[in-house]
């Protein structure tokens, strides 16, 4: 039921888009040693965006070898304050170009365009802004006596769920700290990434301290093998992070991983309810649920779990499912066809295994790759729809009784990257707070974030952190 018709609201500018894309190695655009060439679409259309190279090994081989004589010859002997200057740049070019970045980031990736908008570019130009200005300051990270020491080479590997986002906490930090990069983009979402090598070209920074190299799994995969690599940091799922594990174990390139996510979202009886409402929409529905930290497990106290039903019921029908670019668009595209499969075969699972399904109403558009906002009630904690990322727009709800128990089934997963807990007495959410294994836990909101404030997981969320100054550690030597 909507409550009234919005008029279309659609962006109006559109960027430039190139027809082709070559490797941005060595401050150049390099045709690819591969020879060849994918297209990236628009998963809100299926329509085709832009030709983008693939990287082999010969051609990772190439940007590593950049990213060295960078490092030895310009990079690592920059005054710190030099290296800040490069890196204001940066952050100054996005802000003045961040609506054209929007625009691009929602039609490579499908995300709606006010989250990209308000969320993804301002945000990953305050990465720049905060870890320029700690440039100079890096003896004030470590421990007294020590003088800060840069890694290396780093190697960095991005999904494709927030690209420009993940991008600027991986390059940020590194060149901040003296590193040099090679960044890997996901298949399906290069367009912002060789927008800001674009950037990273006007800047000025010298040749090859930041190399993009497109591809898809086995590019990232010929990073991670390359042996000049001095340190791997990769955001994406457990499964392939821990296969990167096996292959960097017992040599001396340093790791962090950032993996996936199954979080407890815990709503006591005596929470503000209209607000945990809101956070519980936004724990899972923001950016179609592509969220390695969204709230994907709604922990609701047994008393109030019909009346949560009731009101989240009504909600999903107020939620705007369309074009992406349309500024009143709440839920835009999935990702890919395959993601939009993975998504509906766990939410058939659901409904075989026995859980009530309940999803917004409404027309999807006849093109482009959607998922109607959905949950389920009656779900058993041993349901795969309660255990398994699901990686999409679909909330699962249990219940408890007491606070032990929220805790403990928040507990029951294999993961720990957030957490949420909302209910109006402080010390409860103190008490329950401290007793989750997650590595964020967020009371009464949900999904804050900010540069200065670490992120990052426990157990098979992975490990190390981004963000803050944890985030220095990572790419220093101690
Ligand atoms: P994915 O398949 O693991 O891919 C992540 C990145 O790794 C992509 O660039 C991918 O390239 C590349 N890759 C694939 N196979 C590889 C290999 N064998 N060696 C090296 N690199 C390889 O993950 P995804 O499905 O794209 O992303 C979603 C996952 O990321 C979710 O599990 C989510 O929870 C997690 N995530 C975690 C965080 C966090 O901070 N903890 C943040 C965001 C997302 P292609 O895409 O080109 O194949
Ligand atoms: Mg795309």
């Amino acid at each position: 039921m909507a409550i009234f018709d919005y008029a279309p609201a659609p962006e109006s500018v559109r960027p430039q888009i190139r027809e082709d894309y070559g490797l941005f190695i060595d401050g150049r655009w390099n045709t690819p040693e591969s020879g060849t060439y994918f297209e990236t679409v628009n998963p809100a259309n299926e329509t085709t965006l832009a030709r983008v190279s693939y990287a082999n090994a010969a051609d990772v081989d190439k940007a590593v070898r950049a990213a060295r004589k960078a490092y030895d010859k310009y990079w690592r002997k920059l005054k710190p304050a030099d290296r800040a200057k490069y890196i204001y740049r940066i952050a100054r070019t996005i802000t003045e170009r961040s609506r054209e970045l929007a625009v691009l980031e929602t039609m490579d990736g499908g995300k709606p365009i006010k989250e990209s908008r308000d969320f993804d570019i301002p945000t990953a130009a305050a990465h720049f802004f905060y870890y320029a200005g700690w440039a100079d300051k890096l003896e004030w990270v470590m421990r007294a006596g020590r003088e800060p020491q840069s890694l290396g080479v780093c190697g960095q590997i991005v999904p494709w769920n927030f690209p420009l986002l993940m991008a600027a906490w991986k390059i940020a930090p590194a060149l901040a700290c003296g590193n040099t990069v090679v960044l890997k983009p996901a298949e399906t979402t290069p367009l912002t990434a060789l927008a800001l090598a674009q950037i990273i070209e006007e800047a000025d920074l010298p040749p090859g301290v930041v190399n993009v190299v497109t591809g898809d799994g086995t590019t990232g995969a010929a990073l991670v093998e390359h042996p000049d690599v001095d340190k791997i940091a990769f955001t994406g799922s457990t499964e392939v992070g821990k296969m990167i594990a096996r292959r960097v174990g017992g040599g001396d390139k340093r790791l962090t991983l950032e993996l996936g996510g199954k979080a407890a979202h815990i709503v006591f009886a005596d929470a503000p309810m209209d607000q945990a409402i809101e956070g519980v929409v936004n724990g899972i529905y923001f950016n179609q649920g592509h969220v390695c930290c969204a709230g994907s497990r709604l922990l609701v106290e047994e008393r109030v779990h019909d009346e949560i039903v009731v009101r989240l019921t009504e909600r999903l029908q107020t939620l705007r499912l369309g074009d992406p670019l349309d500024k009143n668009t709440d839920i835009g595209a999935i990702n890919s066809r395959a993601q939009l499969e993975k998504i509906e075969e766990l939410v058939r699972s659901g409904v075989e295994q026995g859980a009530t399904l309940v999803q917004q109403q409404c027309d999807l558009p006849a093109r482009g790759f959607f998922f109607p906002a959905s949950f389920f009630s009656n779900v058993h904690p041993s349901y795969r729809i309660a255990r398994e990322e699901i990686f999409g727009p679909v909330l699962s709800i249990l219940t408890f009784r007491t606070p032990d128990e929220a805790v403990e089934k928040a507990n029951n997963t294999p993961y720990g990257l957030s957490a949420g807990v909302w209910t109006e007495k402080g010390s409860k959410n103190m008490w329950v707070a401290q007793r989750l294994r997650a590595g964020v836990v967020w009371c009464n909101t949900f999904n804050q974030f900010d540069p200065s404030s670490p992120f990052g997981g426990y157990r098979e969320s992975g490990y190390g952190r981004e963000g803050g100054v944890h985030g220095l550690f990572e790419y220093l030597a101690h």
